[in-house]
């Protein structure tokens, strides 16, 4: 399964086809600003978030991967610049980013495919499954995330960026994958923890995330503490 919301083809379109991975339990606009300014940075015709199944480099989200899918999906409605990629939830196994890359690759070609990846994951990604292959397969756009920097990278890591940093989004056009570019975005302290944290105190997290997400996770009881 690889729909979207609406009649929108998650992987349609021209132009470089931009990835963001996460669990989104629940997403937020940490997740959303970064991506839309990234998207307008690079010219590109939407972001496609993917949610992911069973993460391999954490603890296991307590929150089922159809709740977090169907909060992704209503924070995307009706914003055609926004899709989502259901195919890690769909998926049996692990959700290695590779393996989603690899499985876009076969589907897209030469197609560019950009990542969108914030500061504190991207710090650790030589502790990726196969992260040197995600290098072939992907740009990646590292956005700075409050409270993490971009610069203390494992020297592994920073040897096998070198060469591949770049200034301009030109490159995102022009091949398939293998730049990387750091992008300065508004930046937003929030995170899904606090989030979680703050509706298990019973308060509310009205304006860190869409209204719609917190419908959902209101209706569903989500995140809320055990009597
Ligand atoms: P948690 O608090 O549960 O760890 P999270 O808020 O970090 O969740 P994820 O779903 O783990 O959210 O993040 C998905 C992607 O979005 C990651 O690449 C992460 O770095 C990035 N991201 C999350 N929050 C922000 C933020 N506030 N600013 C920039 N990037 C972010």
């Amino acid at each position: 399964m690889t729909e979207g919301t609406g009649a929108l083809d998650p992987l349609g379109g021209e132009g470089p086809l931009l990835l963001m991975g996460g669990t989104f339990d629940p997403v937020h606009y940490g997740h959303l600003r970064p991506a839309e300014e990234v998207r307008q940075r690079v010219g590109a015709e939407r972001v496609v978030l993917v949610p992911s199944g069973e993460p391999p480099h954490r603890a296991a989200p307590k929150t089922p991967a159809a709740h977090r899918l169907a909060m992704t999906r209503a924070a995307v409605a009706g914003f055609p610049t926004l899709g989502v990629l259901d195919w890690e939830v769909q998926a049996a196994g692990p959700s290695y980013t590779v393996r989603t890359l690899e499985w876009l690759r076969e589907r897209l070609g030469r197609r560019p495919i950009l990542i969108i990846i914030g500061s504190d994951a991207f710090t650790q990604l030589n502790h990726w499954h196969q992260w040197e292959r995600m290098l072939d397969l992907t740009h990646i756009a590292a956005v700075r995330r409050p409270g993490t920097s971009l610069e203390a990278l494992e020297p592994e890591l920073a040897r096998a960026l070198e060469g591949r940093w770049t200034e301009s989004p030109a490159v995102f056009h022009e091949q398939p994958a293998g730049a990387v570019m750091a992008f300065d975005v508004t930046r937003l302290d929030i995170s899904a923890t606090a989030i979680r944290e703050m509706v298990g105190a019973g308060a509310s997290p009205r304006f860190l995330l869409p209204h719609q997400v917190e419908e959902y996770l209101s209706a569903h009881g989500l995140y809320r503490q055990e009597p």
